[in-house]
């Protein structure tokens, strides 16, 4: 791997501002899910050096929190800026890492740089009230202050972004951070704060954990009583666990959790706006984010049009290494991932689907997975209940709009939706019927820093970005003084 600069190649854990081997001396190794080559080994830690970071956290709590909003914001500009400054490193790190195509990456990087932006603003702007009072003699005022130290867990399919949504309002309220980032991708972790450091966020205000013990990690994290606040993006399953694990000590929560977002399209859709929709909101990253559509539903009128165009527009995507140009669909991340893909086509095409395009891998490396689209699908089957994360498009036909709001719904997940269409009655209903804590409208791309992300039923609780994304990180007190 290339670098301009590469001191942001780091393969330990960072405690209180020193990068640190394992006690034991072991390590991990990181590949690249492309070629399987080896891109480093990282420290290999457990409880012990969690506890340490979590302690660090708390010391430096003590000194950050009293740091003016100003002198925060301006840090955190400051990193904000050198992220920019950084970008095609940042990017290349992230394609070898994890896979997806390097512009992609690049992409990545300016949306998690976003939220360092956007919260160094808002830093200066967590605003208290001032209530008019019960009685004449009383006076009520509302402050909001930081939780105090915060656990960030973070996934694989966006190893920057996941991170700098969760750090970033963190420190612009004055809470101090461990984080632990997905074993598969450490490495970017690692740059991100290469450059917090540079840009003078102080020691023990942000503290890395990698190691391939998860459980271990994670259960210090939780039953640690300095740590007030976790932060959790992943499956539903780890959240629901980690939820359980923070009950003894009452820890705040924010969860976002798996998705299983639907994809409507009606008749009177824009149908090649509703392809290009489609595209980008099912096989970004080959398939792999938690917003992806995951069941695409075409009004019958339609159906056969919508498919041949969908997979004349697959046929243009290249597939291949990320780091080489044009290519838009890179390799999954894992053989798990190509196995597990393989076996939701496999029982979709044992109960009858058809296999429009793709169904396969590519020849010559087994990592990748084709663009694929799945015709004659019905609710019975795992694309229709699972979270698919790969690049398959099940496309389910329906005859109303009833019955296309009850199967969206007929599910415990409630992250993202999408729907296309052109009657403006219809638009309102949809879009207040559909149980989803995002609803994209006549688009496929719903990500954005000023705009709260979050789900709703199993998908989670929390909102991350926006004006919205600073409260999950402080507390209300309210002072009631007599006068
Ligand atoms: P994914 O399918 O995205 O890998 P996971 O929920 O398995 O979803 O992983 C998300 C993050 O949660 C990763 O950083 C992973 O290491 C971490 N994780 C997995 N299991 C646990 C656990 N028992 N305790 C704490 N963290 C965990």
């Amino acid at each position: 791997m290339k670098l301009k600069n590469s001191n942001l190649l780091k393969n330990q854990s960072y405690i209180n501002g020193e990068w640190v081997n394992a006690h034991s001396g072991d390590t991990f190794d990181v590949s690249n899910p492309f070629d399987n080559s080896l891109l480093a080994s990282v420290s290999d830690c457990g409880q012990q050096e969690t506890r340490e970071a979590i302690e660090a956290a708390g010391k430096a709590f003590k000194v950050w929190k009293n740091y003016s909003a100003n002198q925060r914001s301006k840090l955190l500009r400051k990193w904000y800026d050198l992220q920019l400054e950084n970008i095609d490193d940042l990017a290349t790190i992230l394609t070898y890492e994890q896979g997806k195509p390097f512009e992609e990456a690049k992409g990545e990087i300016v949306y998690g740089a976003s939220f360092v932006e956007w919260f160094s603003e808002e830093a200066r702007r967590i605003y208290g009230d001032v209530i008019p009072g019960h009685e004449s003699d009383k006076r009520i005022i509302i402050l909001k202050q930081p939780i105090g130290v915060v656990a960030a867990i973070t996934p694989w399919n966006f190893p920057n972004s996941m991170i700098t949504r969760k750090v970033a309002p963190a420190l612009a309220v004055g809470c101090t951070v461990v984080l632990k980032p997905a074993k598969l991708t450490p490495l970017s972790a690692n740059a991100l704060v290469v450059l917090a450091e540079e840009a003078g966020i102080p020691k023990g205000v942000i503290n890395v954990i990698h190691g391939k013990k998860a459980s271990v990690i994670g259960k210090e994290l939780t039953e640690n009583p300095i740590v007030k606040k976790l932060s959790f993006t992943g499956s539903t399953a780890v959240g629901k666990l980690l939820m359980a694990q923070c009950a003894d000590t009452v820890k705040k929560l924010s969860l976002e959790l798996g998705g299983n977002a639907p994809f409507i399209v009606f008749n009177d859709a824009d149908i090649d706006k509703a392809v290009q929709g489609a595209i980008a909101s099912k096989f970004r990253n080959a398939g792999q984010t938690c917003v992806c559509s995951n069941r695409l539903f075409v009004q019958s009128e339609i159906y056969d049009e919508f498919n041949e165009k969908l997979r004349e527009e697959l046929a243009k995507l290249k597939l291949g290494n990320g780091m080489e140009s044009g290519v838009s669909i890179g390799p999954l991340i894992d053989e798990n991932a190509v196995e597990f893909v393989e076996g939701l086509v496999e029982e979709a095409v044992d109960n009858g689907a058809k296999v429009v395009c793709g169904g396969k891998r590519l020849e010559g490396n087994s990592g990748i997975y084709y663009p694929t689209i799945l015709s004659d699908v019905n609710i019975d089957m795992r694309v229709f209940n699972e979270e698919i994360f790969g690049p398959i498009a099940p496309v389910f036909k329906f005859e109303t709009e009833e019955e296309v709001i009850e199967k969206a719904n007929d599910t415990p997940f409630g992250l993202a939706s999408y729907f296309y269409g052109n009657n403006n009655s219809q638009i309102w209903r949809v879009a207040e019927a559909l149980e989803y804590g995002i609803v994209g409208i006549n688009t496929g791309m719903i990500s954005t820093t000023v705009a709260p992300f979050g789900g709703i039923k199993e998908s989670g609780f929390g909102r991350e970005g926006s004006k919205y994304g600073v409260d999950d990180y402080v507390e209300i007190k309210y002072l009631c003084m007599e006068v």
